[in-house]
């Protein structure tokens, strides 16, 4: 016989429902068989698996409107009122315990529709002389987007040559939803420049083109510290600012971006995670000085060796290099 065994609210539930996710309840695990959105329910089932998931999201934010800015020697603080558009992307499993990784899993996106919600957020970007020197210690990787003029052709040739299957686990693309195509040899090694040279031919052969489904890509890119230094300070800064707020960590959200659509600059945004907000943002606008300096202090006292969950995040998720980059950054920042 069914029965109820708990409740999530609405904005959670993509993150903790998902078929697959392992959801805790009264210090009881439970598997998810099926998640029912228009339903609004998710079938579970008891499970000693010895593992936790950890869902993350794409998440978009839109700025609505700015209320405030205001520009320090190396970065530019905001806050104002955002649009954060997100979808559920892939999970991890991680061991109990060890938090040891054990494999991931996609999560089917016509399962759950893309989530939208108007909150207000405070957020800050690099300046652009920053943003320079941090590319030039190959901190981050702003230039990420620009594959070449030929890259949507050579996009699709290998996902056509590869039967639009994963070559990593086979998986097929979805109606709507193309694999990414990923760069054997990382595409910044060839040392592009749009309108200096054409090195993006070389890059975007065929040969050096495998399309991965969504979840092989990201595991693929963590192994190379693609989302490395600014994952990480994301995860830092999420971490202390609720110290800051004495508010629960679920509170707020954290998103960071290497290019922002509104700023075109690395940037980092913690919005109120409910509609309409909650009034951190202007909180931690005034903070903003103390929180970076409180991340800086946080990592570098931190005991583990290149990254914990109580730092910088799981190296199996920011990266070998992560905790190293991420005190770099904050050193050029602050
Ligand atoms: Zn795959
Ligand atoms: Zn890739
Ligand atoms: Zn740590």
């Amino acid at each position: 016989e069914a029965a109820v065994v708990g409740v999530v609210d609405r904005q959670s539930a993509p993150l903790l429902l998902h078929e697959g996710a392992v959801y805790m309840h009264g210090g009881e695990a439970y598997l998810v068989r099926e998640l029912d959105w228009e339903g609004r329910m998710a079938r579970v089932e008891p499970a000693q698996v010895g593992y936790y998931t950890q869902a993350s999201a794409s998440v978009t934010v839109e700025v609505m409107e700015v209320l405030e800015e205001e520009a320090g020697p190396a970065t530019q603080k905001a806050r104002g009122t955002v649009r954060i558009l997100s979808r559920p992307t892939s999970y991890m499993k991680v061991r109990l315990y060890t938090h040891e990784i054990l494999g991931w899993g996609e999560i089917d996106p016509e399962r759950v529709p893309e989530q939208e919600m108007e909150t207000t957020a405070y957020w800050f970007n690099v300046l652009p002389e920053t943003a320079a020197l941090l590319e030039q210690e190959g901190l981050i990787n702003m230039a990420r987007d620009d594959r070449g003029p030929n890259w949507e052709q050579q996009r699709n040739q290998a996902r056509d040559r590869d039967g639009h299957r994963c070559r990593h686990c086979g998986a097929p693309e979805r109606p709507g939803r193309g694999h990414d195509v990923h760069h054997v040899q990382p595409f910044r090694t060839f040392g592009y420049r749009r309108g200096e040279n054409e090195r993006y031919l070389e890059a975007n052969r065929l040969e050096n083109l495998v399309t991965l489904c969504r979840s092989c890509h990201r595991r693929v890119e963590v192994d190379r510290l693609v989302f490395g230094t600014l994952s990480a300070l994301a995860h830092v800064v999420g971490h202390i600012a609720p110290l800051y707020l004495m508010c629960d960590p679920r509170d707020i959200g954290v998103v960071s971006e290497v290019k922002s659509s509104l700023t075109g600059l690395p940037t980092c945004t913690i919005y109120d995670n409910a509609p309409g907000g909650l009034g951190f943002s202007e909180e931690l606008y005034k903070l903003h000085g103390t929180l970076l300096a409180g991340a800086r202090e946080l990592v570098a006292a931190c005991r583990c060796p290149r990254g914990c969950p109580s730092c910088v995040g799981p190296v199996a998720e920011v990266g070998e290099d992560a905790k190293a980059n991420c005190l770099r950054l904050l050193e050029l920042i602050l």
